[in-house]
């Protein structure tokens, strides 16, 4: 077995035993590889290990993995900040994109979303901390948007993405992540029909599994170490 299949079987194990813990379906709780800054043929390992769903931060390398990996079936993630001029390839490549803070940039991948493919899955970036430098909207800004984005023709709002500042302790980052969580719930009793609560990487995946997560964004515990100049 090669140490990515063994990582991904480590982090499966990891899942299972924190969807144990909180008697929750472990077919509830989805891996998302991030694979950013990692090669071609460190995805292909994973995806030969089993693995189907990729995340990339970078639009543009993800575009070239995609075209290097094209035919393996597998289904890429956006999940890094966006900027406006990077919306066309997003929606021109991607399956996913997660980081959707801004109605201008919704705007713009449902417009330039081709009508051969299905609508771009987003998710709604949401920073619930008060930490002005990060991205994401707060949740009382996130109704609103939640709104205008389940309006665009071809976008298909399905939850929100959290990504917690850094927290040593199981319970400081359950508590954070429960704040997710009851937005989450709100969202959905407001009518919204979303599924897919998008928080937990390697380091916080139980705590955000026993808040309720349904989809972990797991990329050290698989891949390694990242190389700092282009961690980002
Ligand atoms: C890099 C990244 C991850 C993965 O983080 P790890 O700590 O390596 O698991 C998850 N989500 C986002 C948005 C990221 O940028």
């Amino acid at each position: 077995m090669t140490s990515i299949a063994a990582n991904l079987q480590r982090v499966r194990e990891r899942i299972g035993l924190a969807c144990a813990a909180a008697q929750r379906d472990p077919r509830e709780v989805a891996l998302l590889a991030v694979s950013k800054t990692q090669p071609a043929s460190a995805v292909r390992e994973a995806a030969a290990a089993g693995q189907r769903a990729f995340g990339e931060n970078y639009v543009q390398e993800g575009v070239d993995k995609q075209r290097e990996l094209a035919g393996l079936g597998l289904q890429w993630h956006c999940i890094g900040p966006l900027q406006s001029n990077k919306t066309r390839q997003v929606a021109e490549h991607f399956d996913w994109v997660h980081g959707v803070d801004r109605l201008r940039i919704a705007q713009r991948l449902s417009q330039q979303r081709p009508d051969s493919l299905p609508a771009l899955n987003v998710c709604i970036q949401v920073n619930l901390e008060d930490a002005p430098t990060k991205s994401g909207v707060t949740g009382a800004e996130a109704l609103a948007l939640a709104r205008d984005v389940a309006g665009l023709p071809r976008l298909a709002l399905r939850g929100i993405m959290h990504i917690p500042e850094p927290a040593a302790d199981f319970e400081r980052q359950k508590a954070v992540h429960l704040r997710a969580r009851a937005l989450f719930d709100d969202l959905r009793a407001a009518g919204f029909e979303l599924d897919t609560l998008s928080m937990g990487m390697s380091d916080d995946l139980e705590a955000a599994i026993a808040a309720g997560s349904t989809l972990v964004r797991v990329g050290t515990a698989i891949f390694g170490e990242r190389a700092r100049a282009a961690a980002g």
